[in-house]
């Protein structure tokens, strides 16, 4: 994939310091003129000034979305899959631009930018291909008396809100199976990064999405932008991903209009090393799981579980790894991670640390960080973490592995289950018995056998227990956007 010497028209208005929000299509400021500011965090610097939404504002966006509903369900699969089709060539074409307003508005390293934008511009393609394929049954009833069909049709406007870990990639996974499937959107991006949602919504009204088939609002201020619509009969679907405590929070308030829901929350992924693992395969896989995102990633490894007989191994190898780990300003090519999100990351990371410590777990090793600006964490592996530290209990969102050690396997069954989160796991092995088993117990949405990396735009990414409800991607993911209607046909046996 190659970028031109071509400027995207997103990229002026963007990046430019005026009050600016899109809303209904265009660019317009909030209504009582509010803004509020977008920061580097490798640099603490202001890069842009972004529309400080209001109620008033998200109810002009629904209004919005709700007026285009209705002619754009009619509007044929073909049509639909070309607008998506388009704006994945232009993702393509813009993809090292792209890149930079990631990497400038949340740091991460300008490599994993670029893996970003492939990884949204593979959604909508995906979904530009299942926006054809029906899924659709005709049958006749048991006693043929009655002929049954089916009819897959858009569930409405929706409101998507979306996180700052992966600001672009978590909005096409919404975006693109709801206008897939026929629905209207409105986008509610993270505070941090608003950045690279603007520049979407200017690329899809590009891509021929008619006039208020997809807006953003950018608020710094979630719930009052959102209650509103969420109380408004007109909206039908909510789809989240966040923490876990906001998403109860959300699903309680969509309970008024009783909506349409998918959850994508919070994870405590566990990564089992057993002695019989292949450990150079372990630890590259754990690097993986660990530091995409530099461990602020829902699916992140969060707690290594590592059988005695491989651990003193294992943990002196990752040691290795994360210690080598080149940590300092994101856009430089060499540069393995760059800044955590904002001060408050750090700060917890820093509080996990100290706290596993505190309670026994030793520091096996730490890479160098830069003094600053910027909000940098050190990445750093911990053996002998106890069951009770904080950091196997919490989500740490930062470039920490923290190591416990367990003798059987029906301990670390009980120790990964040992959580409200049920979203990512991981195990290494060699042997195909024992990854069987151990995938069927392991109380998780997604399981990695030998493999560090589940994301991938075919399949169904999604929780369990207090990590969500529903699924993205696949055609799962375009079900979550359709509601079935069951028409009674007349039988041949009347
Ligand atoms: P967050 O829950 O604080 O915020 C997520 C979004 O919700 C943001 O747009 C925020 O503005 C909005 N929000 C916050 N409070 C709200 C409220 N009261 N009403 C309405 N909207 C509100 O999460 P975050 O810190 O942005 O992201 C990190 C979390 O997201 C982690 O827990 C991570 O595991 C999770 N996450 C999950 C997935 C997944 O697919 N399961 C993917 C990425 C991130």
């Amino acid at each position: 994939m190659t970028d031109t010497l071509t400027t995207p028209s997103w990229e002026s208005a963007v990046l430019r310091s005026v009050p600016s929000g899109f809303l209904a299509h265009d660019w317009q400021p909030a209504t009582d003129g509010r803004t509020f500011e977008v920061r580097n965090p490798a640099t603490e610097e202001v890069i842009a000034t972004v529309a400080d939404c209001a109620a008033p504002d998200a109810l002009r966006a629904l209004d919005a979305a709700a007026a285009a509903a209705g002619r754009w369900a009619l509007t044929s699969p073909r049509d639909r899959a070309s607008v998506l089709h388009r704006l994945t060539d232009a993702m393509i074409e813009h993809r090292e631009r792209l890149a930079r307003l990631i990497t400038l508005e949340i740091g991460k390293t300008i490599t994993e930018a670029r893996s970003e934008v492939d990884y949204a511009a593979a959604y909508f393609r995906w979904y530009a291909e299942e926006a054809v394929r029906p899924h659709a049954r005709s049958t006749p009833s048991p006693d043929g008396k009655s002929h049954i069909v089916t009819v897959a049709e858009p569930v409405g406007p929706c409101l998507l809100i979306t996180p700052w870990n992966v600001p672009l990639a978590m909005a096409a996974r919404k975006i693109a199976p709801a206008l897939a499937a026929g629905c209207t959107a409105v986008l509610k991006p993270a505070a941090l990064t608003p950045l690279s949602s603007l520049a979407l919504a200017e690329s899809a009204r590009e891509a021929g999405a008619p006039p208020g088939v997809l807006t953003v609002i950018t608020s710094s201020d979630a719930a009052a932008v959102t209650l509103p619509l969420l109380s408004d009969p007109r909206l039908r679907k909510l789809s989240f991903t966040g923490s876990t405590p906001v998403g109860r929070l959300l699903l309680q308030q969509s309970g008024a209009c009783v909506l349409r829901t998918s959850m994508e929350l919070g994870g405590n992924a566990p990564f089992l090393v057993f002695d019989d693992a292949d450990l150079d395969l372990a630890v590259r896989e754990a690097m993986v799981a660990k530091m995409r995102l530099g461990g602020q990633s829902c699916v992140a490894a969060n707690r290594f579980l590592v059988q005695e007989g491989i651990a003193d191994a294992f943990a002196a190898a990752l040691g290795e790894q994360m210690a080598a780990v080149r940590v300092g300003p994101p856009d430089r090519e060499d540069i393995g991670l760059g800044p955590l999100a904002d001060h408050r990351a750090v700060d917890k990371v820093r509080h996990l640390v100290e706290d596993a410590v505190s309670r026994g777990a030793v520091v096996v090793a730490q890479a160098d960080i830069p003094d600053g600006p910027g909000h940098y964490a050190a990445p750093t592996v911990l053996d002998h973490v106890p069951a009770d530290a904080a950091i196997m209990h919490e989500e740490v969102f930062g470039p920490v592995a923290a190591i416990n050690r367990f003798s059987t396997e029906d301990e670390a069954m009980a120790v990964a289950n040992d959580t409200e989160h049920g979203l990512a796991s991981y195990l290494m092995t060699s042997h195909i018995d024992r990854a069987r088993r151990v995938a069927a117990r392991l109380q998780a949405g997604m399981v990695g056998v030998n493999r560090g990396l589940v994301s991938e735009v075919a399949a169904p990414f999604g929780g369990v227990k207090q990590s969500g409800l529903g699924r993205e991607g696949g055609p799962e993911g375009l079900h979550e956007y359709q509601q079935l209607k069951y028409l009674s046909l007349p039988g041949f046996h009347t």
